[in-house]
């Protein structure tokens, strides 16, 4: 018999009911070190005072009203994306798919606008941009569209990386490429920062717009507040999430005044997008994470976590084959299956999150401290020992 909840996921025999921090304790009492943080979400761990304080002061006030209404929270969140970013506008959604959907619609308006047939999005292997059916169609992987056709046409996937055959691809009728600076799902992979700023060449040659999804690697994971600000360009559209609201259900699409010129009044919508709710608490994480001093000890803890999983990977030789990713965006590319260093993590009572290419992910909250560091690590330690 089905079970109530739709099975689409494998999960861990594992309920949580409290969160402190990098620490998440389950129903029996006991306590995981998590570097999961639900997927690169909690970005200031569980519980957090500030955080708690934005939303139960919110939630004492007014919850939802509509976007019929001007939304003071939604435009201090929106004042403070556009002060801190390249973008000149933003829109406030629920989640990262439909921050992509959105992405997507506004390269079609905008090219329609300008009277040119371009619809063509160039996109890339290991790519993940939600499940909705344009995001699977965008990314294009098998795993993800079996059964689902037809697809939304309008996509082209390359290799991942493949300058040469961007080069070959892009033309004067690609609307846009969009990727990811680093790859999550796909991997922990990060696209060198002379490619970006190649890929931003290519595209200012063609007129094509470059679309980012930072939905994993935005809001400090990397150690800038957005990855691509290493590489010294700016996109044209921006997908963000996860991070923004801190585990509050937020996403955002930022754009430029050009980019967004064809998304006038009534072309696109949402119910409860940017509600204040919603808007108090990712206007809060904004206030923390992106000033210097926190994303200057995003980057001390992730030089720290990083020489540590150096060592780790030497140690364990027949279980890790490298370490990737940038800030406290962490991959261990695996020589065993990730999913058993992850079940081996969990007999350590550490979470951890396989992704593709063979790797394990590690995303800690960006405030996790030094000592929870050399604790993960010497969990990871004991779970991969326990593997050999
Ligand atoms: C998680 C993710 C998404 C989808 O976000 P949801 O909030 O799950 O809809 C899109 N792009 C990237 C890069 C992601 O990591």
């Amino acid at each position: 018999m089905i079970s109530h909840v739709l099975p689409t996921y494998n999960r861990a025999p594992i309920a949580f009911e409290k969160g402190e921090g990098a620490w998440a304790i389950a129903t029996d009492g006991s306590r995981y070190l998590d570097l999961g943080s639900g997927i690169a979400v909690n970005v200031l761990g569980h519980a957090n005072p500030d955080l708690v304080a934005a939303l139960t002061e919110q939630a004492g006030r007014i919850w939802h009203v509509s976007n019929l209404y001007q939304i003071p929270q939604q435009e201090r969140l929106a004042d403070l994306l556009v002060e801190h970013t390249f973008a000149d506008t933003a829109f406030i959604t629920n989640s990262g798919t439909e921050a992509a959907e959105l992405a997507i619609k506004m390269v079609r308006k905008y090219w329609h606008d300008q009277g040119q047939d371009r619809i063509e999005i160039l996109t890339f292997e290991g790519a993940f941009h939600g499940r909705s059916t344009g995001a699977i169609a965008a990314s294009g992987a098998e795993k993800m569209v079996k059964g689902f056709g037809p697809l939304m046409p309008g996509f082209r996937t390359l290799p991942w990386g493949d300058l040469d055959a961007l080069k070959a691809t892009i033309s004067d009728r690609t609307a846009a490429v969009m990727l990811e600076p680093v790859q999550g799902e796909g991997g922990i992979r990060p696209l060198p920062d002379a490619d970006l700023r190649e890929i931003r060449a290519l595209c200012d040659q063609h007129g094509a717009l470059l679309v980012l999804d930072e939905v994993q690697c935005g809001m400090g994971r990397t150690g800038r507040l957005f990855a691509h600000e290493y590489a010294g360009i700016a996109p044209d559209i921006m997908m963000v999430a996860k991070g923004i609201g801190g585990g509050f259900p937020l996403g955002a699409v930022l754009a430029t005044e050009k980019a967004a010129a064809g998304m006038v009044a009534g072309t696109h919508g949402s119910t409860y997008g940017g509600n204040p709710l919603a808007c108090a608490v990712g206007a809060r994480v904004m206030e923390i994470v992106a000033t210097d001093a926190f994303l200057a000890e995003v980057n001390r803890k992730a030089a720290l976590f990083r020489q540590k999983l150096e060592g780790l990977v030497a140690a364990h030789p027949n279980v890790f084959e490298a370490v990737r990713g940038q800030g406290l965006m962490l991959g261990l590319k695996c020589k065993v299956a990730p999913t058993d260093v992850v079940k081996a993590g969990y007999a350590q009572h550490l979470l951890t999150v396989p992704a593709a290419d063979n790797t394990l992910r590690l995303l800690p909250p960006l405030n996790i401290t030094d000592d929870e560091i050399a604790e993960a690590v010497s969990r990871l330690d004991r779970a991969a020992a326990s593997l050999a």
